[in-house]
């Protein structure tokens, strides 16, 4: 097997953490990051999202259905959008990277930002490009090199093989004071420690990297970033078995946004998961039942 080499801190040594679909992750005892390995070389990543049925559900690795999830992300995009646009009350340039169709590039426009795009998939770039009226090229050196105050990552840089070098390219490119703002998958959950067979976002080749607060704040720290805010959003708590399985199409059906649930039955099913959430902080309050991680991190002046 190809020697270790840990892609945030350089560490050599690692310990078998989990497998899956074929790929082995493994844990840098030096900095603690979990990433596959050996990882899978440039050409094999880029080839794994050229597919339109990555984006099409014909995929287990994939969306389900990433257009039906427009709707579904819409509160999540907003949310974001206001996050950093307290940074920017005059707003400015945004470059959205890895901008799929382009959805949140169509709220940040809506919100005053002017908008850019990048999207290694050539047929989702496609797509983003008809549907903004914009060019979105598939890699950065295609960009027009006018600064960004904004640029954002959405569940993207767990994507990356090399996310330090991204960063700082991605730093190069923003204005002076201007930020970052991300999110990706949270491996310090309960799950991706104690349950890994559960855990949704052990998704190798599309996820090589999983971060928890510590390794995110380090990434970004090397990548020339300060002032970072990594908060923790989205408290995901275990249901007892039988109200998991009762729940599950519910669940789904939230998550991809072709579920229309009656609102009194939505908010008992809320109700319900968050008893659960309160029950689960009583009785093992040292699990992290967040999620995802959301980064805020700014270039210095
Ligand atoms: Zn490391």
């Amino acid at each position: 097997m190809a020697l270790y080499g840990c892609p945030i801190c350089g560490g050599t040594d690692s310990t078998p953490y989990y497998s899956v679909n074929g790929y082995a992750l493994v844990q840098c005892r030096s900095c603690g990051t979990v990433a596959v390995h050996p990882m899978p070389g440039a050409e094999e990543i880029a080839a794994h999202y050229q597919r339109a049925a990555y984006f099409a559900g014909e995929d287990d690795q994939g969306y389900a259905d990433y257009t039906a999830m427009k709707k579904a992300l819409r509160p999540h995009f907003q949310r974001r959008l206001r996050r950093i646009g307290t940074h920017f009350p005059q707003r400015g340039r945004l470059l959205d990277f890895g901008c799929a169709a382009g959805y949140f590039l169509e709220m940040a426009r809506d919100e005053g930002w002017s908008i850019a795009g990048i999207e290694l998939s050539a047929p989702m770039a496609s797509t983003a490009s008809h549907s903004l009226g914009i060019p979105v090229p598939t890699t950065l050196d295609d960009l027009s090199p006018e600064p960004f105050q904004a640029i954002t990552l959405w569940e993207v840089i767990e994507h990356l093989p090399r996310p330090v070098d991204v960063l700082s390219q991605l730093a190069e490119r923003m204005a002076p004071g201007g930020a970052l703002m991300l999110s990706t998958p949270n491996t310090a959950h309960w799950q991706a420690v104690r349950a890994k067979e559960k855990w949704v976002a052990f998704r190798p080749p599309s996820h090589l990297l999983y971060f928890t607060p510590a390794t995110l704040h380090r990434a970004l720290h090397d990548a020339g970033f300060e002032q970072i805010s990594i908060r923790r959003v989205m408290p995901l708590s275990e249901l007892p078995p039988l109200l998991e399985k009762s729940t599950a199409s519910l669940q789904s059906g939230l998550a991809d946004g072709s579920a229309r649930p009656w609102p009194v039955a939505l908010a008992l099913w809320r109700a319900i998961r968050l008893a659960a959430w309160g029950w689960q902080r009583l009785r093992r309050p040292q699990d992290d039942l967040f999620a995802t991680l959301e980064a805020v991190a700014h270039k210095p002046q």
